[in-house]
C-alpha cells in the first residue's frame, strides 16, 4: 500500500498545467485500490500571499473542488479536505520551524522564484517565507510516501525530506520521507503558459482553464506563442520553446492523427514537416484545438452537473476534512511523544 498526498492552492480555477502535472496522475493512482490518497485544498498556504484578498481564496475552494470532481477524483476513494480545518498542521509546522534555518529557506529555489514573481522585494511576509515548512507538515501529517507534483515543487519535497531526517535523527524515527512523483513526460512537468512563459500559473494569468468554454479555448490557442521566426508558411519552423508543440507533447497521441489530421501518422512526422518548412502554425493550432476540445468537453460537462449540487460538494469537503483531521491528530500525538513533550 502507498500513501499518496497532493494539493492545490485555491487561488484560481485549475488549469491544464495542473491537469498534466498532477491531476491526471492522481486519477490514475486512485484506480489502484491499494493506494490511500489524500488531496488537500491548501487555503492556509494560499493566504500567505493573498491575506489581503480573503474572498479570492474562500471562493476558489469551491472551484478547485469542482475541478477535482469533474476530472474524476472520487471522494469515496480519495480523502479531499481543506487545510485550515486541520489545526494540527499548524502545530506540526511550529515544531518543524526549529529544524530549518533562515539561510536554508533563502536558498530554496522555488521560494526565490516565487518571491521575485510576487514582487515582495525586501517585504516578504514571514508566513510566505516559511510555507515550505508548513508544506512539510502537510505531507508528514499523513505519513505520505508519494507526492505527485510538477517540477516546480521538487525543492519543496527536498526541504520536507530534510526536515524528516532532522526530526528522525534528533527525536525518534517516526516520520516518513516523501518522494516526488513527476509526470512521465517532460512537457508535463512544467507546462508553459500560452504566452510562452516558463510556467502556466494562475498568478501569471497565462492559463487555459479546465472550465474554459469551447470558444475561450480556441481563442487562447489562436493567440498562443509559437516560433517568431516562422513568418511565411514555407519558412522552416523551430520546435524549441514553441508552446504549441510543447502542448502537443503533453496531450497528443497517435489516435488523434487518425481522427483529426490523417495525413500524418504521428507527432514525429508533424514535427519533421514543420521543421522542414511548408506547414503553417494555423494547421498545428487547429489540430491542438481539436485535441483539447475533445479532452476538456467531458470535464466541463461533469463540472456543470456538480455545480448544480453545491451542497453535495461542500458535504464532501466537510467529511473529508473530519477524516483527515483525525489522522493528523494521531501523527501530532506521536510527534509530541517522540519529542518528549506529552506532559500528562
Ligand atoms: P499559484 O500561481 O497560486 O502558485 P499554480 O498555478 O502554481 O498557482 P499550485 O496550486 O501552486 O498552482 O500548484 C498545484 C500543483 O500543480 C503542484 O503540484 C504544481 O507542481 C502543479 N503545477 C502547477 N502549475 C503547473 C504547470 N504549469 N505544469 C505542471 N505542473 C504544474
Ligand atoms: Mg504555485
Amino acid at each position: 500500500m502507498s500513501i499518496i498526498l497532493s494539493g492545490d492552492r485555491p487561488t484560481g480555477k485549475l488549469h491544464l498545467g495542473h491537469y498534466v502535472g498532477s491531476l491526471r496522475r492522481r486519477v490514475e493512482l486512485q484506480s489502484d485500490r491499494n493506494n490511500q490518497m489524500f488531496i488537500m485544498i491548501a487555503d492556509s498556504q494560499a493566504l500567505t500571499d493573498n491575506f489581503n484578498d480573503i474572498n479570492k481564496v474562500r471562493n476558489n475552494i469551491k472551484e478547485v473542488a469542482l475541478d477535482y470532481l469533474s476530472c474524476g477524483l472520487d471522494p469515496n476513494v480519495s480523502t479531499i479536505y481543506i487545510q485550515s480545518l486541520i489545526p494540527e498542521l499548524c502545530e506540526l509546522t511550529f515544531y518543524y520551524m526549529n529544524l530549518v534555518t533562515v539561510s536554508r529557506l533563502q536558498r530554496n529555489p522555488t521560494v526565490k522564484t516565487e518571491i521575485k514573481l510576487r514582487g515582495f522585494k525586501q517585504s516578504v511576509p514571514v508566513g510566505f517565507f516559511t510555507y515550505p515548512i508548513s508544506q512539510a507538515a502537510d505531507i508528514t501529517a499523513f505519513k505520505a510516501e508519494i507526492v505527485p507534483v510538477g517540477n516546480d515543487q521538487l525543492p519543496m519535497i527536498e526541504q520536507a525530506r530534510e526536515i524528516v531526517r532532522s526530526f528522525n535523527t534528533l527525536y525518534d524515527n517516526i516520520l516518513v520521507e516523501p518522494t516526488a512523483l513527476l509526470p512521465k513526460n517532460e512537457a508535463c512537468s512544467r507546462l508553459p503558459g500560452i504566452d510562452g512563459n516558463a510556467k502556466m500559473s494562475k498568478s501569471l494569468g497565462n492559463c487555459i482553464y479546465l472550465s474554459d468554454t469551447p470558444d475561450e479555448i480556441s481563442k487562447k490557442i489562436k493567440s498562443m506563442y509559437t516560433d517568431p521566426s516562422h513568418i511565411r508558411v514555407s519558412d522552416p519552423g523551430h520546435l524549441e520553446n514553441n508552446t504549441v508543440f510543447t502542448y502537443l507533447d503533453a496531450f497528443c497521441e497517435d489516435k488523434h492523427f487518425a481522427s483529426f489530421l490523417p495525413q500524418y501518422n504521428n507527432l514525429d512526422e508533424l514535427k519533421q514537416h514543420y521543421q522542414k518548412g511548408g506547414l503553417g502554425d494555423s494547421v498545428v493550432k487547429k489540430f491542438l484545438n481539436e485535441i483539447l476540445q475533445q479532452e476538456l468537453a467531458p470535464i466541463r460537462e461533469k463540472r456543470m452537473e456538480y455545480s448544480k449540487n453545491l451542497d453535495y460538494v461542500f458535504s464532501i469537503l466537510k467529511s473529508g476534512s473530519e477524516k483527515a483531521q483525525s489522522i493528523a491528530a494521531q501523527t501530532l500525538d506521536s510527534v509530541k511523544k517522540a519529542m518528549g513533550i506529552k506532559y500528562f
